[in-house]
């Protein structure tokens, strides 16, 4: 079927919409692909729905090709499961929650570990139903904190979602590699720019997990890669803890008067005009800040807590999200503060930080504070800092964190070089769930010897609506969108210029002849239109192959434009059919 831009409902725009401010999301709206419903909300409209289901189909013939067979889940689901495994609380704000008119609870499934389990439960009772893999492409719903950027963080999208069950952790592994495998097909047909890092695994629980991040300085996830190979989620990069350091020599901390240095850098300048050291100046990484969060708990209760790390590094919010998950990270606030009279703001120090001091606020210090570490710090008083307090020695932590900043250069944890960090978009994420859904649901099958055993999970995400705007912002430039072939809407966006009834009608005669030769085409027949806004619509919309029959008809030639690369070329109307079944075939 030949698509007809005289009838296909769209309306390109010339203006970017004003909420837009990502490459992707402007193209998109502009172009007619989607529109918004309400925040983090959008409708598709048929070019953009044609994608969304393109991208479908790749998703689907890769799941079938390992085997996964397809399922499909209400999206509305009750609150019993998620109360099993404790999701419908730690879920917190993100959830939908919905009541129906007999005040029972229900929810927008954000995600289907539950439903997948109490199935395969329902059903299965043998090893020898195993091993098993479901999937389906559902409509996910999460009220995200902050959606963004039109469908790349939506409140309303698509996912695939698949679950591998096994009786064996060596079984599950084959499970795990296979989903592997099918997702480095699925990215490579996407034709996206991507990495495989190692990741958290979150909410979802469980061990051993990656993600496949689109490369996109756009991108919300932050990653890291060494020289020698290794690559992680910013989230999940565990910094090397280096030896104990002996701490004979260390004179006892002394407390020193440090007026009005409440930042790391006044605080510096400070030491080194008035203590100064006899080795080297005194640097930011001598110093220990301590900073003051609260952790908002998914039952609602707030625990303060407080963080140490050197003071030539911030703490990076995501990674600090990701190590307190589910519970939500919120600033300390003056009445916090007013709560924790021990607390002298700007020169808070170990002295009364810990569950045993006077604070009693739980202190976690970054892994660089091992034991025999000296540390200039605040000593609890306004405009006083503390000089030589050993780690171990003067003051004991409650534990350590991984929320310090991850810079470029520092040490890849497992020696390979120096890393380098990056942005990226999550595009997947496979993952190790272990028992956590099938223990909490009671998930078991006899085995070989007859013995029930829990079954082993994993769980693999795709997020299909994302993709659109992802592939978008790996792939445009100034006047639009440029799609990979096979996601794109049409093979060929045949342009017919001019008011000449005979560029018509062999434009519709090429037209007809494409579809019947299986190119997909988008037609612009319409008349009265100038060839400047359809050259224009054209590039905006962003089909891999562009046809112009115009002026050079009466040459028997059209003009064929790859979308891709720019180049025009002439080709004799004659060979335009054969011509262009090898593009298309070509990709
Ligand atoms: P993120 O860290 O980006 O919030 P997530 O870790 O919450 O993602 P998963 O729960 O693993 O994501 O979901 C699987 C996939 O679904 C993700 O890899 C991503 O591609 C997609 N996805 C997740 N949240 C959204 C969203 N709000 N809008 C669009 N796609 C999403
Ligand atoms: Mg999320």
């Amino acid at each position: 079927m030949v698509l007809r831009m005289s009838t296909l409902f769209l309306r390109t725009l010339r203006e970017d919409p004003v909420d837009a401010d990502v490459p992707s999301h402007k193209l998109l709206v502009r172009a007619g692909y989607i529109r918004r419903a309400a925040p983090g909300i959008y409708s598709w409209l048929p070019l953009g729905y044609m994608v969304l289901r393109n991208i479908e189909t790749i998703v689907r013939e890769e799941m079938n090709a390992i085997g996964a067979q397809e399922v499909h889940f209400p999206a509305l689901l009750p609150r019993e499961p998620y109360e099993a495994t404790n999701r419908w609380e730690e879920y917190g704000d993100s959830l939908f929650r919905v009541k129906d008119r007999k005040g029972g609870d229900y929810l927008l499934g954000p995600t289907h570990e539950e439903m997948f389990t109490l199935l395969v439960k329902d059903l299965y009772s043998s090893y020898k139903d195993l091993p098993l893999s479901l999937y389906q492409i559902q409509t996910k719903y999460r009220d995200e904190q902050r959606p963004r950027a039109g469908i790349l963080r939506g409140r309303e999208f698509v996912m695939k979602d698949s679950y591998s069950f096994d009786v064996s952790d060596e079984a599950f592994m084959r499970s795990y590699q296979a989903h592997r495998e099918a997702y480095i097909k699925i990215f490579d047909r996407l034709g996206l720019d991507y990495v495989i890092v190692a990741a958290m695994s979150g909410a979802m629980g469980g061990s051993a997990s990656e993600e496949f991040l689109a490369i996109a300085d756009n991108g919300e996830d932050t990653y890291v890669r060494s020289p020698g190979g290794y690559a992680a989620n910013v989230e999940a990069v565990r910094t090397p803890v280096p030896a104990p350091v002996p701490y004979d020599d260390v004179p006892a901390a002394h407390v020193e008067d440090t007026p009005d240095t409440p930042t790391i850098d006044t605080l510096v300048d400070h030491l080194n005009g008035h203590f100064p050291r006899s080795d080297r100046p005194w640097g930011a990484a001598d110093t220990l800040k301590n900073v003051l969060v609260v952790l908002r708990h998914p039952d609602g209760t707030r625990e303060p807590l407080a963080i140490g790390v050197p003071g030539d590094r911030e703490v990076d919010e995501k990674r600090l999200a990701a190590q307190v998950e589910p519970a939500e990270v919120q600033p300390f606030t003056d009445e916090d503060f007013a709560a924790h009279p021990t607390l002298a703001k700007g020169y808070i120090g170990p002295g009364v930080l810990g569950e045993k001091n006077a604070s009693g606020i739980r202190y976690l210090v970054d892994p660089r504070v091992v034991e025999g570490t000296r540390w200039v710090t605040g000593a609890d008083q306004h405009g006083k800092h503390v000089i030589d307090l050993v780690a171990g020695r003067d003051f004991t932590p409650d534990g350590t964190i991984e929320a310090a900043e991850v810079r470029d250069g520092d040490p890849a944890p497992d020696g390979s070089g120096p890393l380098e960090t990056a942005r990226g978009i999550e595009m997947g994420h496979i993952f190790q769930l272990g028992r956590k859904y099938s223990e909490a649901l009671g998930l078991r099958v006899l085995d070989e010897n007859g013995k029930l055993v829990t079954v082993t999970m994993g769980s693999y995400g795709v997020g299909v609506s994302r993709a659109v705007a992802a592939i978008v912002e790996n792939s445009h430039d100034e006047a639009g969108i440029i799609w990979p072939r096979e996601v794109a809407p049409a093979d060929v966006h045949l342009v017919a210029t001019g008011k000449d009834d005979a560029v018509f009608d062999a434009a519709e005669r090429l037209a007809g002849e494409l579809d019947a030769a299986g190119v997909r085409v988008l037609y612009d027949d319409r008349r009265g239109v100038s060839p400047g806004v359809k050259f224009k619509d054209s590039e905006l919309v962003g089909v891999p192959t562009i046809v112009v029959v115009g002026r050079g008809l009466a040459d028997g030639v059209i003009e064929v434009k790859d979308r891709r690369s720019g180049e025009r070329r002439e080709v004799a109307l004659d060979a335009a059919v054969t011509e262009l079944v090898d593009l298309c075939r070509a990709g």
